[in-house]
């Protein structure tokens, strides 16, 4: 059986780590085409090396596109691509541009395509990501989901055809945290180790609805200053886009920054932080795995389940800045919840099993 992938984005080479061991493990054969879209070696290249990924058959250069011009050429790209590598299958990663634009490439070339990280939403369209997850969805062969909730979602939608099929998997990101805790590290990028001695949290901050907007880019980095002032030191790696913005704006940043961090900087980063902020998707069920509080800095969740435990707490736009710090109080406190949301950390297996039984 040969799948080719389709990645791009930073989030993509984590959740493909696991996936890819466990399919070349099992003598499915992987051909990985990597689009470009994130092609800093601190937003790329880091994760090919720590995580040991297979090395791409191509690499495109989509980075640095607006959306619609990013998905059409990736999608043009493609196309000779798949027609040369011929896979039986086509496979995408979440609801970035290039998971769309290699779902348009699949269909338009009629290869069943695997959606891992199916039925996840938002119901929030202004975001891109709501867009792309839900026309991948429907033009999905397998739709390889990571929980309940996103069942229930594909379920609601109602836009199953016979050919569709769901697979309840649990989170790829579950096993590849599994995969490499123990290998995680601090690394000299990350500034002096001492930092780490004195209680801190872990912040992330690059989705376009917080960033894109330089009021509301203002509003948060301002919630990030205040908790930082209040005594608890804020540490952020920061993603190029939100530092670009930050810099456009004159934003004053009053906690401490970093230049992006490889995944095992941020396992160490997850073990040592006292709670998370965030906007991340990924991050957000990180701090879960890892079992500490996290702050949502966004006003809604495509992970309903951890808000709804407890674990996590929204902190929507417009909220005053100094609440930030009574709620760290109480999220500091709160009582992490046991229940399995996302699989046992098995996915790539329960994956590959189930396309070995399709041949
Ligand atoms: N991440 C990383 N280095 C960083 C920031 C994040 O390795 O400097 C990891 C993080 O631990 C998680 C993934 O990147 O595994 C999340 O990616 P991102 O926040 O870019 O995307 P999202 O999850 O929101 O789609």
């Amino acid at each position: 059986m040969r799948v080719l992938t389709v990645v791009g984005a930073r989030p993509q080479f984590i959740k493909s780590a696991p996936v890819s061991k466990a399919f070349l493990a099992q003598g499915i054969e992987e051909y990985i085409v990597h689009t470009g879209q994130h092609y800093d070696d601190s937003m790329s290249a880091v994760f090919f090396d720590q995580l040991g990924l297979p090395k791409p058959i191509y690499t495109l250069s989509a980075g640095g596109l607006n959306r619609d011009a990013m998905i059409a050429s990736i999608r043009k790209d493609l196309l000779p691509i798949l027609e040369s590598v011929r896979p039986d299958y086509v496979l995408v990663y979440g609801d970035t541009n290039s998971t769309l634009a290699g779902a348009l490439a699949a269909d338009e070339l009629a290869i069943p395509l695997l959606h891992i990280e199916a039925g996840l939403r938002s119901f929030n369209d202004e975001m891109p990501e709501e867009i792309n997850r839900i026309q991948t969805d429907e033009l999905s062969t397998i739709l390889f989901t990571p929980s309940e909730e996103a069942n229930k979602n594909i379920e609601a939608e109602g836009f199953l055809a016979p050919f569709q099929k769901v697979v309840t998997v649990g989170d790829v990101m579950y096993d590849a945290l599994l995969m490499f805790k123990d290998f995680s590290r601090h690394s000299a990028q990350m500034g002096d180790i001492d930092t780490f001695n004195s209680p801190f949290a872990l912040a992330t901050l690059h989705r376009q609805e917080n960033v894109k907007h330089p009021e509301r880019l203002k509003e948060r980095i301002q919630t990030l200053n205040t908790l930082h002032n209040s005594g608890l030191n804020v540490w952020m790696p920061l993603h190029p886009s939100t530092k670009q913005q930050i810099t456009a704006n004159g934003i004053s940043i009053d906690f401490i920054t970093a230049a992006p961090v490889g995944y095992l900087e941020m396992l160490w980063l997850l073990e040592k932080a006292q709670i998370v902020l965030t906007d991340s998707g990924g991050l957000q069920k990180e701090a879960y795995f890892m079992n500490k509080p996290c702050i949502t800095l966004r006003n809604e969740t495509e992970w309903t389940e951890l808000v709804d435990s407890g674990a996590n707490e929204l902190f929507t736009l417009s909220r005053p800045a100094q609440e930030i710090i009574s709620v760290v109080e109480r999220l500091k406190n709160a009582t992490m919840p046991v229940q399995e949301f996302y699989g046992k950390g098995d996915a790539a297996a329960l994956i590959t099993r189930t396309l070995k039984n399709l041949s």
